[in-house]
């Protein structure tokens, strides 16, 4: 039953009753370099699941008389971190809904196999960045109260770092995203997902902005001397929308002479944005000012489409789980195109966020997506690091500024392995 192949990349766990299904796979491995083990019952994938070199499930779903998702129970969040590919001959919505089904339950689901398999989509879907591959969808962190993070603000152990963003047509890089970073010496890293919930929940959050916007825009002021063009993108909870924030914006841009076309605000999307006349004033006002104006996460829905495409925003930013999710799920692939193209037709820029593969950046640019960040390019970068970066992804000879140029596609997984 058990055959390990001997490789440091983790081993596929294979689920599949049909024995000649079970061996085209494990030869497709094989030839891929990549280790296997198998299991034809649940039980015995039970059993599996426990020796840690395990990194990617492929599981068919209709496993015999057993149904193929019981698995997934024994994939819990706090175990080892798995993947997961369904191999299945079920009709697409089912696959989707599975995939669905193991997402809800923290599993992160490279994608979905019909049959027959091929190699080429095997190949696919293992391309994933391991930096991601195994990751859980879990808030897991260390614990942090409202005056841990109050002292963490004040002893600037809340930093920024910057995400790159790539052209999907030129494959150069065309702005960054501040991130805020809470690097605590006594807690260690505290996520986003926790501090930003934290802080706007006791009222901090007009604070921390406050120093995303002046750390970003001092760094953007650098960068600018060699890399004119490169934009850079802060987050803005909606809550944050009004005068003050118009008067801190002007007065930053003032001090530190970045253009206003260079900064780029994105607002989650949600009800507070679209129902709201004031709200509506001041993004007005902003966008006059020439200041560039982005709808972040779209696609997790928490308000209507027409009242947010009837605010004066210049980009729509596409939600990183639903991008992620288009690989396997059809029906988020359908509405992703949908909303690139409606995008288009509305005059708004297009971001894909949490792009992880080159599936995934080859279908945004197919369906005419413009920029990509993800962590295929990059992560967030401290300032020197992202400097180091921009010299790298830039030819020297080429202005980037120059729209007619069409250099070839750059990943950092190619630029690795050239
Ligand atoms: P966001 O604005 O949607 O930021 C993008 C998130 O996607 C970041 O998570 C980034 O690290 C992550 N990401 C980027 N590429 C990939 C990828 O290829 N795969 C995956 N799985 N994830 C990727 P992060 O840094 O954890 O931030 C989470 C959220 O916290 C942000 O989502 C934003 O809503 C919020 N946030 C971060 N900094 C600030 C801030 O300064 N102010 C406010 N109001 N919110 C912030
Ligand atoms: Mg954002
Ligand atoms: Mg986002």
């Amino acid at each position: 039953m058990v055959d390990v192949t001997g490789n440091d990349k983790g081993t596929v766990l294979i689920v599949e009753d049909d024995p000649v299904q079970m061996s085209i796979l494990r030869a497709m491995l094989r030839k891929l370099g990549v280790a296997s083990l198998a299991a034809t019952t649940v039980a015995q994938a039970r059993v599996l699941l426990k020796s840690p070199e395990i990194r990617t499930v492929m599981l068919d779903l209709q496993l015999g008389g057993e149904a193929g998702l019981d698995v997934l129970r024994s994939l819990e969040v706090g175990q080892t971190p798995h993947s997961l590919i369904f191999i299945s001959g079920c009709d697409e919505r089912t696959r989707a809904a599975a995939v669905r089904l193991a997402d809800a339950q923290g599993v992160h689901v490279v994608g979905s196999l019909g049959k027959p398999v091929t190699l080429e989509r095997v190949a696919n879907l293992l391309e994933t960045s391991p930096a991601c591959a195994w990751r859980v969808l879990s808030k897991e962190g260390p614990e942090a109260s409202v005056t841990d993070f109050v002292d963490a603000l004040a002893m600037g152990h809340i930093v920024t770092e910057y995400q790159p963003k790539v052209s999907l047509v030129s494959g150069l890089p065309v702005g960054v995203e501040a991130l805020a970073r809470w690097r605590s010496p006594i807690l260690g890293n505290i996520a986003p997902d926790i501090f930003i919930p934290l802080a706007e929940g006791a009222g901090y959050i007009r604070a921390l902005t406050g120093v995303i916007l002046e750390t970003s825009l001092q760094a953007c002021s650098r960068w600018r001397r060699e890399f004119p063009n490169v934009s850079v993108a802060v987050n803005i909870a909606p809550s944050l929308v009004d005068q003050q924030l118009l008067d801190l914006v002007t007065s930053l841009l003032e001090e530190t002479g970045v253009p206003a076309g260079s900064l780029i605000l994105e607002i989650t999307e949600s009800s507070a944005v679209a129902d709201s006349v004031s709200v509506s004033n001041v993004l007005t006002r902003l966008r006059i000012k020439g200041v560039q104006l982005s709808i972040d996460d779209f696609g997790t829905g928490h308000s209507t489409l027409v009242s947010l495409l009837k605010m004066p925003f210049s980009e729509l930013k596409l939600d990183r789980l639903f991008v992620a999710s288009s690989s396997a799920d059809p029906d988020a692939d359908r509405i992703l195109r949908s909303l690139v193209h409606l995008a288009r037709d509305m005059g708004l820029r297009t971001v894909a966020e949490g792009i992880e593969t080159n599936e995934v950046r080859n279908r945004l640019q197919d369906y005419g997506c413009e920029v990509g960040q993800g962590w295929l390019w990059a992560p967030a970068l401290k300032e020197d690091a992202l400097k180091a970066w921009m010299d790298r992804m830039t030819p020297r000879s080429t202005s980037i500024s120059d729209p007619k140029t069409q250099l070839p596609y750059v990943s950092n997984q190619e630029a690795a392995t050239s």
